[in-house]
């Protein structure tokens, strides 16, 4: 037969030593299947979030507010670790409610760090920075805060059993919410866990060295309003509240914002996922989960965390940054750049490329008395592009000299921050 005919001619040795490496290589895929190295190359191009490092410092992708199974998720938490992987994050955080527990009944867990250590086990051999946290939850107006950067989450929660009958007649009361709450061993434990007061949380979660920021403050709010409460303001007044969700899921509050810098507190936008990333942030309709870029010295959590403290964030949010003036100026100034500027045969007319080196859409207005033969003053340059501009300088000049106001960033509610883009002219 053919086939026979045909290997009559390969040598022996060469037979043995292709079938000693398919062997090995089967082998070796049925071991590697699915060890934690392997998540490697789960990074997806495409859902990868990428901006650059400023001048003076990393710029770490970052989302501060995710939940699994071990709270009201609906994910495993080594699930977190693969997703954030594939959109190219530098760190997530694990921020499991305490005291809202819907799956205590399914999944009881006494040890209230179990989500956090299955998720640093799962990210162990990947470039993935996992951070512990946990969600203190009450009802508003304090409403719910994120503290993260922590050691012992079980510090953060206390069941005082002599209040058993005073968290019964709570869960009586409201008894049309069990079943939302997930039925009446989680309701029980809720109104137990929230009788203990906020601050001994708060103040655990500081005597560990946490950064605490204040969650989806306009969460549950009738006019969509972010307002500070008395308790909010104590406890910034007093240093233990650090930072505020400006964005959280889809919604941005520009009242947060506002807040965020009358009382100096961090800038923070998180996805809050409970599902699948890809369904709450479809990428194939371009969309991305929201970020909180760290300006940090290095890539390790105490540079993180101090540069958390230090209130050096920029929020990525849909097309929007949004940050302190300090902040969100240099990292434009990393994104952004002239490429070349050349006078276009021997005419007066300038052409200039500018480079968007982000995965932001850059939308600008000019702010130079020059106008353009092909644009007029509204200017977009799509993520990680450049776009030429031919400016009409009616001289031929040695160095060119532009201003943008950017209107896909805002430094305040409603205030964008400008940017002057420099370079010198290439002579032919
Ligand atoms: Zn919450
Ligand atoms: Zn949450």
């Amino acid at each position: 037969m053919n086939i026979v005919k045909h290997t009559s001619n390969i040598p022996q040795q060469y037979i043995n030593a292709v079938c000693i490496f398919l062997l090995l290589f089967i082998s070796l895929e049925l071991f590697s299947h699915e060890t934690a190295g392997s998540f490697n190359s789960y990074r997806i191009p495409e859902r990868a979030i990428e901006f650059p490092d400023t001048d003076k410092y990393l710029t770490i992708v970052a989302d501060l507010h995710t939940h699994s199974v071990f709270s009201d998720g609906h994910v495993w938490p080594n699930i977190r670790v693969s997703e954030a992987l594939r959109d190219g994050l530098d760190a997530i955080a694990i921020t499991e409610h305490l005291e809202y527990q819907p799956h205590i009944s399914d999944i009881p867990h006494k040890d209230r760090n179990t989500a956090y250590r299955i998720a640093a086990e799962a990210a162990k051999n990947t470039n993935l920075i996992v951070i512990s946290g946990s969600e203190i939850t009450r009802e508003n107006p304090i409403g719910h805060m994120n503290a993260i950067f922590i050691e012992d989450s079980n510090k953060l929660i206390s069941l005082d059993n002599s209040k058993i009958i005073e968290a019964a007649k709570l869960v009586e009361e409201r008894k049309d919410e069990v079943a939302v709450h997930g039925g009446m061993d989680a309701a029980n434990h809720l109104a137990l866990a929230s009788l203990w007061p906020v601050a001994n949380a708060v103040n655990k979660a500081n005597e560990q060295g946490g950064f605490v920021f204040w969650n989806h403050p306009t969460y549950k709010v009738n006019n969509g309003i972010a307002t500070p409460s008395k308790k909010h303001i104590e406890f910034i007044k007093n240093g233990t509240l650090h930072g505020i969700e400006v964005v959280n899921e889809n919604i941005f509050s520009e009242e947060a914002f506002a807040i965020a810098l009358d009382y100096n507190l961090t800038i923070i936008g998180t996805s809050d996922v409970h599902n699948l990333i890809d369904w709450d942030y479809p990428s194939h309709q371009n969309q991305h989960r929201p970020v909180t870029l760290i300006l940090a010295e290095e890539r390790t959590k105490p540079a993180m965390k101090a540069a958390l403290m230090n209130g050096r964030t920029v929020v990525w949010y849909k097309n929007l940054l949004i940050g302190k003036e300090n902040n969100i100026q240099p990292l434009l100034n990393a994104m952004m750049r002239i490429d070349s500027a050349r006078y276009q045969d021997n005419s007066e007319i300038l052409e200039v490329t500018i480079k968007n080196n982000s995965d932001t859409k850059i939308q600008m207005t000019n702010l130079s008395d020059y106008s353009f033969t092909s644009n007029h003053d509204i200017i977009e340059i799509p993520a990680q592009s450049a776009i030429n501009l031919n400016v009409k300088t009616k001289e031929q000049l040695s160095s060119i000299s532009l201003e943008f106001k950017i209107l896909s960033a805002l430094v305040r509610p409603k205030i964008h921050p400008t940017i002057i883009l420099r370079s010198k002219i290439a002579s032919d």
